[in-house]
């Protein structure tokens, strides 16, 4: 029979029941007739205190052996705690078995306030500490969150290839994917009939036949799935391999892409702000305790952020408009800004921390700074996408109206130097009963740091990956 939960006891344990509890020993405190031990067992924050009676059978040689970190299992008579207690109940021990060991000479939890790069360094162990503990509970309710918000609407889960070997152009570095001999690759000097350059590798030795990567996107698989059984979300592992050691970026990293058919940007946006606010609420409402305990300990805002977010909608400012804004606020910038280039991150930072002072959703950027599959504007010179941006984070979301007219896409492919024989498949979505569509991706890290108010990205996820770094 499976065990009850710590969490499941403290919320509605009724005094004077037995249970059996298992769990790890945050904190043992000795007096001479008894022991108070508090343990966690990671079902929430709470610990549950147990009181250890010198007349517990074997007290005298186990007790000792129940030091932070070492698991233990105890059987005991829940009892109410008395008033004012920080909780309801406690449970009193009638026996007491210590499963395993922590010798307190190495066990590297012993004391609290580590920093976050030494926990970094003990990444199995981290999730034994508050911190890393809540921050998992809220990522699983994230997803859980993510999947309901998908299938209330009847959204189809669609699960694309994390191996590929299309690039969904523009955004980012890819790891390439092979099983050729690198000290010994194959270096024909033509590839049936066609010319290679010198040194060039011939990959049609390779494992798939052709050069393979991982992949930094669904949406091009997402589209042709969107374009057949309605509205779609993928959720999955992404990966890139830019060079960039920021706290905002991770070179694996899980995103959820939807995508819609019969959308246009407008729409696109909607669904952004609802979704957002959605996992926002159920965050906040399930996990409360933990979500408690990053306002207080990691950022004092974080409660009234949130708060602030779901309160208002979000603004929605043209690309345009936002260059005027950062081009006449006074504010310097490392970057000067100026029609037509890329906003940084301190810009985005600026604008949505600085001068709106809430979540804004910027749209229709210069054609040049973007794919080549999102819709082009009548302008001639902007684009349909938007990028949602939210205070202490900046870029959260990613998306756009994708094109739709064959001729035009073709046009922007050549525009990018893209060869069609190699999106055959993809521009055959716009041969074959093409329909607007659209679609965007949240990166599930950024939300939870946007949830935490935690300051690196490598900290909201179990086992960072980064330029340097695949440890564990
Ligand atoms: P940025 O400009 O911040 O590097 P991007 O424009 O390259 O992001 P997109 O290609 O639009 O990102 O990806 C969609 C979303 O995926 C982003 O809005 C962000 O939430 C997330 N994301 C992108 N790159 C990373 C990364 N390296 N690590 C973590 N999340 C990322
Ligand atoms: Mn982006």
């Amino acid at each position: 029979m499976p065990l009850p939960r710590i969490a499941q006891l403290l919320l509605e344990g009724q005094p004077g029941t037995e249970s059996t509890v298992a769990g790890w020993v945050r904190t043992r405190r000795d007096n001479p007739a008894f022991s108070f031990i508090e343990l966690n067992d990671g079902s929430c924050m709470s610990n549950l205190q147990i009181v250890v009676d010198a007349s517990v059978p074997g007290y005298a040689e186990t007790i000792k052996l129940a030091t932070t970190g070492a698991s233990v299992r105890i059987e005991g008579e829940l009892r109410a705690c008395p008033a004012g207690a920080k909780q309801r109940v406690e449970l009193h021990a009638k026996t007491l078995q210590v499963l395993g060991v922590a010798d307190p000479k190495t066990y590297p939890l012993q004391k609290k306030g580590h920093s976050w790069e030494f926990l970094r360094g003990i990444a199995h162990l981290r999730p034994r500490t508050n911190t890393f503990g809540a921050m998992a509970r809220v990522r699983n309710t994230v997803c859980y969150s993510i999947h309901r918000f998908f299938q209330e609407r009847g959204f189809v889960y669609v699960h694309t290839p994390i191996i590929t070997t299309s690039d969904c152009e523009g955004a980012g570095e890819m790891f390439q994917v092979t099983t050729l001999d690198l000290d010994k690759l194959p270096r024909p000097s033509s590839v049936s009939g066609t010319a290679l350059a010198a040194g060039a590798v011939d990959y049609t030795q390779d494992f798939f036949g052709k050069k393979a990567s991982l992949t930094v996107s669904g949406q091009l698989e997402g589209e042709t799935y969107a374009t057949a059984v309605g509205p779609i979300y993928t959720f999955g592992p992404t990966f890139r391999a830019e060079n960039s050691n920021t706290t905002r970026h991770l070179a694996e990293f899980w995103m959820i892409e939807p995508e819609m058919p019969f959308y246009e940007l407008e729409d696109n946006m909607q669904l952004a702000e609802d979704f957002i606010k959605t996992i926002i609420r159920d965050v906040l409402a399930d996990r409360a305790e933990d979500m408690a305990f990053f306002n207080d300990r990691i950022e004092k805002t974080i409660l009234a952020t949130l708060n602030n977010i779901l309160a208002h909608d979000f603004k929605r400012v043209s690309y345009t408009e936002a260059v005027e804004i950062l081009t006449t606020c006074g504010q310097k910038f490392e970057y000067p800004v100026e029609w037509g280039v890329n906003l940084q991150a301190e810009h985005e930072r600026y604008l949505t921390e600085k001068h709106f002072g809430q979540p804004i959703i910027v749209y229709n950027y210069p054609r040049t700074l973007k794919p080549f599959y999102m819709k082009c504007n009548d302008d001639g010179k902007t684009v349909r996408a938007m990028d949602v941006l939210v205070p202490g984070v900046g870029e959260i979301i990613g998306g756009s109206q994708r094109e739709d007219d064959l001729e035009t896409l073709l046009g922007r492919m050549k525009e990018c130097h893209l060869n069609p024989d190699d999106y055959w498949w993809y521009v055959d979505l716009r041969r074959y009963g093409s329909v607007p569509h659209a679609g965007f991706g949240l990166g599930l890290e950024r939300m939870i740091l946007l949830l935490t108010g935690m300051q690196n990205i490598r900290d909201v996820i179990p086992y960072p990956r980064f330029p340097g770094s695949a440890e564990f």
